[in-house]
């Protein structure tokens, strides 16, 4: 990576937002705060394989104004291990996993056709463009994926599509996306092509991501100026850690599960006689700033001390507190995922690093370190965490610097401090269908 001397940080976002990943039994709780008002999102993003399982849903999502985006799994369907039943259920799939070749001219057309069909049948109001995952610079896929692209707007705009908004999913190893010539060209692919957002999927990172990894993801972030908006995809903790350090304006997350972007894991056939469906139970605990197996919230909430510690203190989340948390698990989860994304949106950008770093960060490195005296397990996420603090503490300080020396001459001597005033969260964009 290079070194921050180098950082441009010309980012300027048209919009900010955050999008839920509907995992395969999130809907019934996604309709219960709709139908209560309590979600308070831009959009969400549906899995191709279960179209039908979530076609209610997607018709109240609809109704409140809020996106909802086709994942085609075009990405998933060209790596060996998704070869299970429920890869074969979008249309445009194959039974083997397909390689660039397989894209001629025709079986462009047919993917698209398929692509489109779906969007019009589904009424969604957005969808991925069907790309593929980049392990090289000279990827073939780079030349499949722009034409699949292209013709996916051109295929929606003829069936009165032209609303449906494309977004890209840029899956892309980090040697890539780390590089200055790397993400020069991938800058110069992305601004020929149709599109309204990127989304990044960076192999690997994630909530898991260490201080170097965070590092090296918000300057190259910094240093990739796009004409289009930016959001990070299936990332955690880092991902609120990016947007807050003003690396990306918008923010993917899945609510119990994928929070972190590997291949590996994508790739890794799923285990004889489990279901994929049924991933271990998880719940999301905001005071750690991170999804914990569902018996291990249950063991640290069993003391008073838990309770007053990591317990939900949002009462219309969880009127009974860490019952509700551990009954209730996937509401609460979407719930504290937006309570933090809104904290920090609803802060100017100018000062979200500094409000992150003390009232989020700051006190999740203290309960993980409190987490730790009980469960030992939690050292280690409580020492990468103090290190990430450092490293996003370094990382504000150059963003003040920056920002300073951009700032005409006569200017910089009457800096005003910026004020603690908190904007109102604003009211969510309508997706201008
Ligand atoms: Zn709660």
């Amino acid at each position: 990576m290079s070194t921050s001397k180098v950082i441009s940080m010309a980012r300027t976002p048209a919009r900010e937002g955050l999008y839920l990943r509907v995992g395969y039994n999130d809907h019934t709780g996604l309709n219960r705060l709709i139908a209560e008002r309590k979600l308070r999102v831009e959009g969400l993003a549906f899995d191709a394989r279960w179209n039908d399982r979530h076609a209610s849903l997607r018709q109240h999502a609809d109704r409140a104004s809020l996106a909802t985006c086709l994942d085609t799994q075009a990405m998933e369907l060209a790596m060996p291990g998704t070869a299970s039943s429920s890869y074969r259920e979008p249309p445009w799939a194959t039974p083997a996993p397909q390689v660039p070749e397989d894209f001629s001219p025709q079986n462009i057309e047919r993917c698209v056709d398929a692509i489109v069909e779906r969007v019009v049948d589904g009424q969604y109001s957005e969808v991925m463009a069907p790309a593929h995952y980049l392990a090289e610079e000279g990827s073939a896929w780079i030349d499949v994926d722009a034409q699949l692209t292209r013709l996916l707007r051109t295929r929606l705009n003829a069936t009165d599509q032209a609303n449906v908004k494309i977004i890209y999913p840029l899956a892309v190893h980090h040697k890539v996306f780390y590089d200055r010539s790397g993400r020069a060209l991938l800058r110069r692919v992305l601004s020929r092509l149709p599109i309204d957002l990127v989304t990044l999927r960076i192999q690997p990172f994630g909530n898991d991501s260490g201080p170097r990894a965070l590092r090296n993801f918000i300057e190259a972030c910094w240093d990739f100026p796009l004409e289009n908006p930016l959001m990070i995809e299936r990332a955690g903790f880092s991902g609120l850690a990016a947007f807050a350090l003003g690396a990306v304006d918008l923010v993917e997350s899945g609510i119990t599960v994928g929070d972190s972007f590997n291949i590996s894991r994508i790739q890794k056939p799923p285990a004889r006689g489990g279901s994929s469906f049924s991933p271990p139970k998880r719940l999301y605990v905001e005071a750690l700033g991170t999804t914990v197996d569902h018996k291990v919230a249950a063991a640290l909430l069993g003391s008073n001390r838990g309770k007053a510690y990591f317990a939900c203190k949002d009462p219309t989340c969880c009127p009974n507190g860490y019952r509700d948390m551990l009954a209730d698990h996937r509401r609460h989860s979407a719930l504290a995922r937006q309570r933090q994304y809104i904290e920090l949106a609803r802060v100017p950008r100018t000062i979200r690093a500094e409000h992150f770093l003390q009232h989020i960060v700051g006190p999740v490195c203290d309960m993980l370190s409190r987490a730790s005296a009980t469960h030992p397990p939690f050292n280690g996420a409580h020492r990468r965490m103090m290190s990430i603090k450092e490293t996003l503490l370094d990382l504000q300080q150059e963003q003040k610097r920056q920002r300073e020396e951009r700032r005409p001459k006569s200017e910089q001597q009457t800096t005003v401090r910026p004020g603690a005033k908190i904007l109102e969260f604003p009211p969510r964009d309508s997706r201008g269908r």
